[in-house]
């Protein structure tokens, strides 16, 4: 289903003062944007409004200083950032309230560029207060809402906004609403999804829809543990959650379900790399709990011994080992669709003299190879999750993908087929002729 929303393209904006709404809440280190991936997916809204003549005042949140004023959390850095990237001058305002950004924004020319400081130093901001949202209204004469990553929230920059002014969504809201949804509701098959990352009641909507949707569902990250725990195998001290072991047996009996009726495969990780811990000095090896097969192989002519097979009480498993990595890029080998979140392994641990490529993350690094043409296929892939877009923006690898959401949650949200307030508030498009209608008339 196409985006139904009016967009910057429906609406004549010629020479008007432009209030945009983006998220640039990206990675600070030492004061300076550590990835300006958020910033450079917001430039093609940009530049097509600075094309029709337009003023823009920019707004956004960085981080969560709780509605207090908190230097660490300045939009300050990214406002140099941007106009790096723009190779154009963009003024700041030190407030996002208040006379000097009114006047600011009052007195720029077409073409000129204005961005406010942090919108949630008010508590307003997550409240959606009116009053608030209002204060905000007197900045532009229209609304263009770019800002895909928090969308899935009602804010006063999201929902409320809309009331005051004049409201569509800018490029960037509509590509990643476009895209997922179409993976969603209309994917080139097989269509596969790839789930990783922390908690499994994090993403237990969009696993069951999967389960639904999907023809291979691979299972990674720390989550997996928790299915392994409601399989009976010992993770040891790995992170799991005790609680959700009954949960991870109704997705499992439900996969299993659906395997019996059509062709599907739901895949847990039969190997893992374990450590007793994540700092340095670390060593790790490979448990090897389903497959067996790369003990049996180091250990001939001898017996395995038991550990080769069991993680130890005081290990954890920290990545999917190479068996578990190669079956399910093996598997993304035949799919036409994949939709990847979540990391199979704790990817921010750091290799030896700063390798990007850390000890946890080599699993993480075989499904980026499946997924990017490495194995000869390339599948349509669509990728989520905060943490696994830092990983592959940390590798330089966003344009090896087909879609690299800027949105975390929203995009989780939205392939749960929940309603996403910031979207839910823009107007609808306005009916056109439908074709057949035309060519009616015309026959008359
Ligand atoms: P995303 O932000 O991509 O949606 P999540 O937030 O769900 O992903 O999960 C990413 C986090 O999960 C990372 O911090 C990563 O270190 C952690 N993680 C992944 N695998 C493991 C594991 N086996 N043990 C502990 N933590 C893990
Ligand atoms: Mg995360």
């Amino acid at each position: 289903m196409a985006f139904t929303k009016q967009t910057v393209r429906d609406i004549d904006l010629k020479g008007k003062r432009v209030l945009l709404r983006v998220d640039y809440n990206v990675p600070l280190e030492n004061g300076q944007v550590a990835s300006d991936y958020r910033i450079t997916e917001s430039i093609p809204t940009i530049e097509y409004l600075l094309e029709k003549g337009c003023s823009l005042v920019l707004m956004s949140h960085l981080g969560r200083p709780d509605g207090k004023s908190d230097p660490k959390y300045s939009l300050k850095p990214v406002a140099e950032e941007l106009a790096k990237c723009l190779s154009k001058p963009v003024q700041f305002a030190g407030d996002c309230l208040g006379t000097n950004a009114l006047m600011a924004a009052q007195s720029l020319a077409p073409g000129n560029i204005l961005l406010l400081e942090n919108l949630r130093y008010y508590p307003e901001e997550e409240k959606n207060d009116k009053e608030f949202a209002k204060k905000l209204s007197a900045y532009g004469e229209v609304f263009v809402q770019d800002a895909f990553g928090v969308v899935h929230r009602a804010h006063a920059s999201t929902d409320a906004i809309t009331e005051f002014l004049p409201s569509v969504a800018g490029l960037l809201l509509e590509k990643e609403v476009d895209t997922i949804t179409e993976v969603i509701e209309n994917p080139t098959r097989p269509l596969m999804a790839i789930i990783g990352g922390a908690k499994i009641s994090d993403k237990i909507k969009v696993i069951e829809k999967f389960i639904e949707i999907a023809d291979f569902i691979a299972i990674g990250g720390a989550m997996a543990n928790t299915f392994l725990l409601a399989e009976g195998i010992e993770v040891g001290k790995s992170l799991a959650v005790k609680e959700d072991v009954p949960l991870a047996k109704e997705i499992i009996a439900s996969a299993k379900a659906k395997a019996k009726k059509q062709p599907f495969v739901f895949y847990l990780p039969q190997d893992g790399v374990v450590a007793t811990s994540l700092d340095a000095p670390r060593s790790t090896r490979i448990v090897d709990w389903d497959a067996q097969v790369i003990a049996d192989i180091e250990s001939y002519p001898k017996v395995p011994k038991e550990s080769a097979s069991k993680v130890a009480a005081d290990e954890s498993i920290l990545d999917i080992g190479p068996f578990s990595g190669s079956f399910i890029a093996g598997g993304a080998q035949l799919a036409g669709t994949v939709v990847w979140n979540g990391t199979m392994g704790v990817t921010e641990t750091d290799g030896l003299n700063n390798d990007p490529v850390g000890p946890f993350a080599h699993g993480t690094e075989v499904i980026i190879d499946g997924l990017t043409g490495q194995f000869g296929h390339r599948p349509f892939t669509v990728v989520g999750g905060g943490d696994t877009v830092a990983y592959i923006e940390e590798r330089k690898l966003t344009k090896a993908f087909n879609h690299v959401s800027t949105g975390g949650g929203a995009s989780l949200e939205l392939m749960e087929g929940k309603e996403l307030p910031g979207v839910a508030a823009l107007p609808d498009k306005k009916k056109t002729l439908e074709k057949s209608d035309t060519i009616k008339h015309k026959k008359k």
